[in-house]
Formats: C-alpha cells, sequence, structure tokens
C-alpha cells in the first residue's frame, strides 16, 4: 500500500518565486525555461521544497505488500526526491528535444564548398567536351584584313592572324592595318614568313637555311610574341607528335624550321576563294557540315580540334563579310563548339 504524501498545492505565484530562487544561476537559465516550457516547476517544488512534504513519510516499496507479513520497507525521502529528480530530468531532456523548435541547420560551409566544387567541376567537365575551333587569317596585313578584324571585334571571337612581314610595310594603309592588329590585344599575330615565298613555293622549299632565315627575318622585325608559324603555300604540321608534309620535297626545310625553334600549324579546313575574283566560296551551309563532319569523324590532325584556315584578302566586298560573319556566328553559337587562338592548341609550347 502506498501512502501518498499529503499535500497542499501552493499558489502558483509563490511556485514562481520558488523557481527564481532555486534556479538564480544564469548558466541553469536552459534548464529553467525547459521546465517552465512543459509546466514541471510545480511538481519539482511540490516534492522538494514545501514544507509539508519534508515531514517524515513513509512511502511503501510498491514490490512488497502489507498483506504479505513482511514488515514494509521504508524508501526515504531523499531518495525519492533523488528519483524524481532524475525522472524530471529526464522528461526535461525530452522536452529540450521535442518541445522547442529545432534550430534550422544553418549554411555549411564545408557543405557549400562540396556543391561549389562540384557545379565547377561539371562546368570544367562540360568545356573540356566542347570541339575546339581556331579560326587563323592567313596573308595580311592586305585589303580585306580591317574588314576581318572588324567582325571579329564585333562578334567578339578570339582569333589568330598569320602575317606576312612584307605586307607590313607594302603601302601606308597596310602599315596602318598593321598598326590596328598590333593594338587588339584579344587576337593573336603569328609569323606566315616575311617574304611568303615571293609566291615561287618550289626553290623556297628546296634549300632550308632560306625558310629559316626568312622565318627569323619576320620575326626580328616584326616582334611576334609566340613561335607559331605557318609555312607558305604548304599545309605542313611540326607540333608536338604531329608530323604531316603535304609535299614531300619540302619536308627538310620544315624540319628545319622546326628545329629552329618553330611550332608549324597546318589547317584542317579551308574556306576557299576564287583567286581571280576573290569571292569566298558562297555555299557556307556546306563549309559548315564540313567543319561538323571532320570532327564528328575525328578527322582532324587532334581529335576534338579543328584548326580553320581563311584569307584576309577573299574579304573586301561587304556581301563576303557578311558571310564570314554568319560562319562565325554559327560556330560561336554552337554550344559544342568552343573558339580559341592558336597558342592554345594541344602541344603548343
Ligand atoms: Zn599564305
Amino acid at each position: 500500500m502506498t501512502t501518498r504524501p499529503g499535500s497542499r498545492l501552493y499558489p502558483l505565484s509563490r511556485v514562481y518565486k520558488l523557481k527564481d530562487e532555486f534556479f538564480p544561476s544564469p548558466g541553469l537559465s536552459d534548464f529553467k525555461d525547459s521546465l517552465t516550457s512543459i509546466n514541471l516547476y510545480y511538481p519539482v517544488l511540490l516534492y522538494i521544497f514545501i514544507p509539508e512534504i519534508k515531514k517524515p513519510h513513509i512511502f511503501m516499496n510498491p514490490g512488497s505488500s502489507a498483506d504479505d507479513g513482511d514488515p514494509a520497507k521504508p524508501l526515504s525521502l531523499s531518495s525519492y526526491s533523488f528519483l524524481m529528480a532524475v525522472f524530471l530530468l529526464t522528461l526535461a531532456s525530452c522536452t529540450e528535444r521535442t518541445g522547442r523548435k529545432e534550430p534550422v541547420p544553418g549554411p555549411d560551409s564545408a557543405y557549400l564548398k562540396r556543391q561549389e566544387k562540384k557545379a565547377k567541376d561539371s562546368l570544367a567537365a562540360l568545356t573540356r567536351k566542347k570541339k575546339k575551333i581556331y579560326l587563323t587569317f592567313d596573308d595580311g596585313p592586305n585589303k580585306g584584313t580591317r574588314n576581318v578584324l572588324g567582325v571579329i571585334e564585333e562578334e567578339k571571337v578570339p582569333a589568330s592572324f598569320f602575317i606576312v612581314g612584307i605586307h607590313t610595310t607594302d603601302t601606308r594603309q597596310q602599315q596602318e592595318t598593321w598598326e590596328l592588329l598590333q593594338a587588339d590585344s584579344t587576337i593573336e599575330l603569328c609569323n606566315h614568313s616575311y617574304s611568303h615565298a615571293r609566291n615561287r613555293y618550289t626553290s623556297y622549299y628546296e634549300e632550308p637555311g632560306i625558310i629559316v632565315n626568312d622565318f627569323n627575318y619576320s620575326k626580328e622585325k616584326l616582334g611576334f610574341k609566340n613561335n607559331i608559324a605557318r609555312t607558305p603555300g604548304r599545309n605542313a604540321w611540326r607540333i608536338g607528335s604531329i608530323d604531316h608534309t603535304d609535299i614531300y620535297e619540302s619536308k627538310a626545310a620544315i624540319d628545319s624550321l622546326h628545329s629552329a625553334g618553330y611550332a608549324v600549324m597546318g589547317w584542317d579546313i579551308e574556306w576557299t576563294f576564287d583567286h581571280k575574283t576573290l569571292a569566298p566560296d558562297a555555299d557556307t551551309a556546306l563549309l559548315l557540315r564540313r567543319i561538323y563532319n571532320l570532327l564528328e569523324a575525328k578527322k582532324t590532325k587532334t581529335a576534338d580540334h579543328l584548326v580553320f584556315l581563311a584569307h584576309d584578302q577573299a574579304f573586301q566586298k561587304a556581301e563576303y563579310v557578311e558571310e564570314l560573319r554568319y560562319v562565325i556566328q554559327q560556330l560561336k553559337n554552337n554550344p559544342e563548339y568552343e573558339l580559341m587562338l592558336a597558342s592554345e592548341y594541344p602541344g603548343i609550347r
């Protein structure tokens, strides 16, 4: 038989006063608040503080029966208070977890960093997957060069101009064009020889010393900032492991140019033009389809990289300039392509 402690309930205002006495330390305020939230003060104080229950009461051990003849084992008040305190503390800690609003997790910086890195990696992977196209324009400065430069600037695309040294001084207009080319920091200027072999290619490539001197002279005079060279009248390559000469008789001369420190860049596709009328091939749809097919079939010198060749002089008339703009826009706006400078070609040092 359990004797319930005779108790008189304290008025709530009294309980709260006692509460403040019992929990004076600010360090206990959280615990105090948690108790408040489930109105636990009342029983806590009821059992611990009110004078009535400090009177020696006997609590019967619930495990024994008053009828079995054994004396009831008393449970002392201090033990009871201790058990109650443990019970209430447990209840309070539960309340702490469930009664209060869970703090909303703030931005975890490690998590954010991981997400940011993930996004960057995906973007980098996407960019890596893009096929690279290198727009290159030969033989300037000449009458079409300013038009080409204008389109490149308006369309804001990277492009590389392979300069013929002697063309920079031929006429006053060419000198001015050369000045304009040098002033544009978004394009790249590369060496296409000084003399362009004076268009006598066979003899030019007969003696290796001739071509090396010609390119060195142009480099000295024009001060190119890179070692990228394109041989006049020959589609030849000497970049990394790419070793290609379209006309075998020129091989020794082009090897010597490479040995002299030049990265020789040919082209994968040429936008041809009529050498009499200087009109570029009008079938731009076919040109774009060929670019697409070469890249898809991986038939370029380096898979997924295509060097595109056009000639400045083919863009003297406004209608041809618009064709050039159209082709550039088609390449630029194709999400599978990325336009690049010659110096960004794989293997160029
Ligand atoms: Zn040329």
